[in-house]
């Protein structure tokens, strides 16, 4: 049997593995009975013992709720602790909350939730946002007051600084992190920081989204006597840090289920392993070649350069990484993606150019306990920020085709962050002062300004009418496109995209 944890101070207490609902296999998502075998799935896993469902309305391509439908017609609900999300992005107003929890309780039948999320919190100034008054969080509040669901909790993507804000600002009662044997050191800190509040703790991503296993040589290492895999360490790697409850294992299939069981069946580790477990996780991902983040580098370097972050970044490169990222399908456009993905999305680190800032002391090398080359590293770091910095005349070209010539008045630029700033500032350099309006929107405004302007959001569009909107991100163009369209289209607001599948992103 899997053992169970208690959820903070909510009462509950949770299975050590809990099953996510996004990585069923899309052939199983196209008709009845593929809905069928996933509810089975489920309902497998829960008799071995699995009592908390991960559910949002997004998952399994849009299916998740209906799975969980099909789920409750094979085990009873009281047997099982369901969740439901919500996202500022799609929901963010209070009336946006409750109509999608009552959406959620109508498609899967259940009677309550035990858990509301607000999902997917990435920075502190999205927090801001959800907590503001009418906002996201008021909605939340008031779903539980009408008993449609037990808890609020919050999952989060912030960077740590903003995650500490999270956790610290007491609104929620439990909090999702991502955390896994490549991100033990900066999400570690905050794993601890939410349980010395009180405050629950899930993990989802434990096999960090499929590239511990499909480097089960590199983090092997991680592996205690009894583990069957890399894949089985890293799953009671999440598990053995003191004050998580729960670990989310996607299941894609029987094997991922069979594999998930084998390595919590029974299993719950006394001292002696979570000190070993730390002990194996950190030598794992200090082999072969890996930066630790043990910060010894920073106070050495002249500059105060960001050393552990370019290393840990450009680590993506080491690692075997999926076959397609981001719709990238070239294995050197991966490469760069994955390693300039994490180095701006994961530590915000956004060049200002392509010209490394490094003198090449080598002050840095000469103290890192890796014993890392790191100015080479950082060296070929700028050169992939050099190759992914689109050429001037693309750039130029690329503008002029999209915004220029058109009779726009009004255009929006979306999301409201740096990227958007340097596209503006390149219209600028190349074109002059531009003849339209320029607006900052954002899924998450956030009462925020870019640059000293507003930031708008969705329930913006009608009010402000631009003429056009523009993606200028290149990681979330698709999520984007994906929440913004369906908004455009009943105004008859076209959508223009910065990037087109295969360019390389814009990274300054
Ligand atoms: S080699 Fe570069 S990163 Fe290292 S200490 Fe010198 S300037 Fe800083
Ligand atoms: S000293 Fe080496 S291992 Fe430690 S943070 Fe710096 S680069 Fe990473």
């Amino acid at each position: 049997m899997i053992a169970q944890r208690p959820l903070g101070q909510t009462g509950i207490s949770l299975s050590v593995l809990g099953a996510g609902t996004t990585r069923f296999l899309s052939a199983d998502l196209r008709d009845s009975e593929g809905l069928d075998r996933c509810a089975a799935l489920l309902a497998r896993a829960v008799r071995y013992g699995v009592n908390y469902i991960d559910n949002a309305f997004s998952y399994a391509e849009g299916h998740s709720e209906e799975i969980v439908a099909r789920l409750l017609r094979l085990v009873p609900r009281e047997s099982v602790h369901l969740a439901v999300k919500s996202n500022s992005g799609s929901d963010p107003t209070a009336d946006d909350v409750l109509r999608r929890v009552e959406s959620g309780l109508r498609r899967t039948g259940a009677e309550y939730f035990d858990f509301l999320y607000l999902w997917s919190v990435l920075d502190a100034e999205q927090l801001a946002f959800l907590l503001r008054p009418s906002g996201p969080y008021e909605g939340a509040l008031e779903a539980k007051k009408r008993g449609w669901v037990r808890h609020l909790l919050v999952s989060s993507h912030a960077p740590a600084r903003d995650a500490a804000q999270i956790v610290d600002c007491g609104a929620f009662e439990g909090i999702l992190l991502s955390y896994n044997l490549m991100s033990r050191a900066e999400t570690g800190p905050v794993i601890d920081r939410a349980a010395a509040r009180g405050m629950g703790v899930l993990i989802m991503n434990p096999l960090g989204g499929g590239i511990l296993p499909q480097n089960e040589t590199l983090f092997s290492g991680a592996r205690l006597p009894g583990d069957a895999s890399t894949a089985e360490a890293a799953l009671r790697f999440a598990a053995s840090r003191a004050g998580v409850t729960c670990v989310l294992a996607g299941l894609a299939g029987t094997r991922d289920l069979d594999q998930a069981i084998h390595a919590f069946d029974g299993w719950e580790p006394d001292d002696a392993e979570r000190n070993a477990r730390e002990k194996a996780a950190s030598s794992a991902a200090s082999l072969p070649g890996l930066c630790t983040g043990c910060g010894y580098c920073r106070p050495v370097c002249p500059l105060g350069l960001p050393i552990p972050e370019w290393i840990q970044s450009y680590h993506q490169k080491l690692l075997r990484l999926p076959r397609e990222l981001y719709g990238l399908t070239e294995p050197e456009e991966i490469e760069r993606a994955a390693v300039l993905g994490r180095l701006i999305q994961g530590f915000s680190l956004l060049p200002a150019s392509g010209e490394s800032p490094c003198i090449g002391c080598g002050k840095c090398a000469s103290v890192c306990t890796q014993h890392l080359p790191i100015p080479q590293r950082i060296a070929e770091l700028y050169t992939m920020i050099r190759t992914a910095h689109a050429s001037e005349a693309d750039r130029r070209e690329r503008l002029s085709t999209l915004l220029r010539g058109h009779g726009f008045r009004r255009v929006a630029f979306w999301p409201a962050s740096g990227t958007t700033s340097f596209v503006l500032r390149e219209y600028r350099r190349f074109f002059g002062e531009p003849d339209f309006e320029p607006l900052f929107f954002d899924s998450s405004p956030a009462a925020g300004t870019l640059d000293g302007q507003p930031v708008y959001g969705p329930a913006d569009l009608t009010r402000l009418r631009p003429d056009c909107v523009l993606v200028a991100s290149f990681r979330f163009r698709k999520v984007i496109r994906e929440a913004v369209e369906p908004l455009l289209r009943p105004l008859g607001i076209p959508l223009l995209c910065l990037h087109q599948d295969g360019d390389a992103p814009w990274v300054f």
